[in-house]
């Protein structure tokens, strides 16, 4: 038994424990703490938060939020784990409530970054709420965990790169919630994380002998950031085809001569903090042809992430409509705990017929959904609310409503 259990609690999993604002505690002692807390439970939990102990006056004190994380082995295990299974991996944080430095481009009115502070506030739960073919978030933050262990070791530094069309598939989003993820998960080996939001479009929309200016600002100030070694950067330029198509039209001859020098001391910018091992650049964009070479040749890592299929629309709406019924603004009751379920759970394309009916009528408005955007889908359950005669219903009226909404935003 004692060997069983040993290979048993081999794999791990990783728990989030995100502080209270108002704490001071160490980390490390609440990292003991939860961890105790777990070795105490013998407990099953799904993917998830899991409740702070009302009997631990210290962890409630200090603690907001304990979350399992997801993971591909996760599905295998049936979305439950048991802890004398596995070892947690204990990741302790407290997000930033600083806002966004923005920093205004030459004439003060256009902002051509954004600086934050990581974990922030304001990318708090936006990794849980993007859905995405099984397994791609996964693969991401893997990829990103490698290449920051590559760079650690010597190995040839890593350029990231995530692109897709058509717009409001979440790449941003995705970018944004991978780096705040990272900055929980790296918080032992750099105990300080930043994000620069570079808008590429706007730092090309004036004229390029202020581009110059704004490139050269920027990267200096980049440059200070990871100079500090306990330090990760994200540089997240979106929009990136912006300065693909002015490198195009300058070599066409098209451009004034100036740009191509602007966006050259971009790529070479770029080149130069690649030899920094605490930087990870993400880009953007929302054209896959347009991308020039030169950035496409830069990245280590390129993802194409289209509009979600039919699964991934079905989990949008459901978190959507759950919000809805927790609110109070759809009832009945009981229908919250059905919905609670995850779509493999209570319902899945290929076993539809078993289904309850209230999955089975949303995944028919998820696949009625085929084409939209995430942005789309989740805008979708405000306009059928306001196209509703009162602003409380039962659950299958707004459903229908919500059909109703898809098609004709379709
Ligand atoms: P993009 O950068 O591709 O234009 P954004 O990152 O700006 O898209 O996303 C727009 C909105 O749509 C965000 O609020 C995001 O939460 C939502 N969204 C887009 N795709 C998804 C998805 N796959 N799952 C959940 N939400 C999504």
């Amino acid at each position: 038994v004692p060997l069983l259990w040993r290979m048993k609690r081999s794999s791990s999993r990783v728990i989030e424990v995100c502080m209270k604002p108002s704490s001071t505690t160490r980390e490390e002692d609440l990292r003991s703490a939860v961890e105790r807390m777990l070795e105490n439970r013998s407990l099953s939990y799904r993917d998830g938060p899991i409740p702070v102990p009302s009997d631990d006056p210290f962890l409630l004190e200090n603690i907001k939020r304990i979350q399992i994380c997801d993971s591909d082995e996760w599905e295998q295990n049936h979305k439950v784990l048991l802890f004398w299974q596995v070892k947690p991996v204990v990741h302790v944080y407290q997000l930033s409530e600083e806002g966004p430095g923005e920093e205004l481009s030459g004439d003060g009115v256009l902002a051509s970054f954004n600086e934050w502070m990581l974990p922030a506030k304001e990318f708090d739960g936006l990794w849980e709420s993007l859905v995405y073919e099984t397994g791609l978030k996964q693969r991401l933050l893997r990829y990103a965990a490698s290449a920051l262990l590559f760079t650690e070791r010597g190995v040839d530094p890593c350029l990231y790169h995530s692109f897709t069309w058509p717009p409001g598939t979440g790449k941003t989003s995705l970018c944004k919630a991978l780096a705040q993820k990272l900055s929980i998960r790296f918080k032992s080996r750099f105990s300080q994380c930043q994000l620069v939001e570079v808008n590429a479009h706007s730092l090309f929309s004036k004229w390029f002998s202020e581009s110059g200016k704004l490139v050269a600002k920027l990267f200096q100030k980049i440059q200070e950031m990871v100079e500090e070694e306990s330090s990760l950067v994200f540089v997240l330029i979106d929009e990136v085809e912006s300065l693909a198509a002015a490198r195009k039209a300058a070599l066409s001859g098209s451009e004034p001569s100036d740009s191509i020098r602007v966006v050259n001391a971009l790529l070479t910018q770029m080149d130069r903090l690649k030899s920094w091992p605490n930087v990870i650049i993400l880009t953007t964009s929302n054209i896959t042809t347009a991308i020039d070479i030169a950035f496409v040749d830069r990245a280590d890592i390129k993802a194409y992430v289209g509009p979600p299929a039919v699964q991934a629309r079905y989990e949008i709406l459901r978190s959507c409509v759950q919000e809805l019924v927790r609110t109070r603004v759809v009832t009945p009751p009981q229908v919250a705990q059905l919905l609670g379920e995850t779509m493999g759970a209570s319902v899945s394309p290929e076993v539809g017929g078993s289904a309850d009916p209230i999955s089975k009528l949303l995944l028919q408005v998820a696949e009625e959904c085929k084409g939209l955007s995430g942005r789309s889908l989740r805008k979708l359950p405000f306009l059928a609310h306001a196209a509703l005669t009162s602003p409380y219903c039962d659950i299958i009226k707004f459903l229908h409503a919500l059909e109703e909404t898809a098609r004709r935003e379709i």
